[in-house]
């Protein structure tokens, strides 16, 4: 399998599956610098600025080995995320054996660009970069509309379905975030919708952004929306401790 990491939060009952691959090229994907899950790291988000690019995983585990680690676990989430966990044929029947085994809840964690099967997927997040194509494409190197497509198709499916964009200064900023919450409300105004922030990589000319210009950015977005929130950097959850797994 893709799975190179696996974390596990205790209290919450939360377990991570981090998956290596993407097809997308983020200029600001925080993975080219640190593999792993961030609640692990000694340091803040602001100290990702300071980091090497980090050399790509060289162990990638079975899917038995996988269930062997996590084997005394209780997990009452599952979290199939990224990079991008929906590249891999394998997911799908790892996602069957957590909810036969686990019973957990699965989630996947998407940029959306990708369909598998889903059969045992009961929630997707949705991870927008952009609604405007050109600024997909400058940020991520590819067109949005196949994701827009995919989600549309995903909602009006039935499926359960959040989506999320992260405020970008300079880059996607309100105005943008606004057009992706319009463009949902339209059809679906009922889903959740969260704006978080950016944090700065090396490499890439966009500050962070703060927990101001989130909140502009969601006032717009509920216009639109009825259920919006927002998540920023600093916002901590002290009682938030993942233990590795792998
Ligand atoms: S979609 Fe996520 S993992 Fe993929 S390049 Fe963008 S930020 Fe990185």
């Amino acid at each position: 399998m893709n799975i190179f990491h696996i974390t596990y939060e205790p209290s919450y009952k939360i377990l991570d599956l981090h998956f290596w691959g993407c097809n997308l090229k983020c200029r600001g994907c925080y993975k080219n610098y640190d593999l792993f899950d961030l609640g692990l790291s000694g340091h803040s988000v602001e100290g990702l600025l300071s980091l090497p690019p980090a050399e790509p995983p060289d162990r990638f585990l079975t899917m038995d080995e996988v269930m062997s680690k996590i084997n005394g676990l209780e997990p009452k989430y599952t979290i199939f995320m990224g990079q991008e966990a929906a590249l891999d044929p394998e997911m799908p029947a790892l996602a069957r054996a957590m909810h036969e085994t686990a019973q957990s809840c699965n989630i996947l964690l998407t940029n959306g660009l990708a369909t598998t099967d889903l059969s045992h997927i009961d929630e997707v997040v949705f991870s927008f970069k952009a609604f405007n194509d050109e600024v997909h494409k400058q940020y991520t190197g590819r067109q949005n509309a196949q994701i827009l497509h995919n989600f549309r198709e995903l909602v009006q499916a039935g499926k359960k379905v959040q989506a999320e964009i992260a405020f970008i200064p300079r880059l996607v900023e309100e105005n943008e975030i606004e057009a992706l919450a319009r463009y949902i409300g339209a059809f679906a105004p009922d889903l959740p919708f969260r704006v978080t922030s950016y944090f700065a990589v090396p490499g890439a000319p966009w500050q962070a952004a703060n927990q101001m210009q989130v909140e502009r950015a969601v006032s717009l977005a509920k216009l639109h929306l009825r259920n919006v929130i927002s998540i920023t950097s600093d916002m901590k959850e002290s009682s938030w401790k993942p233990e590795r797994i792998f």
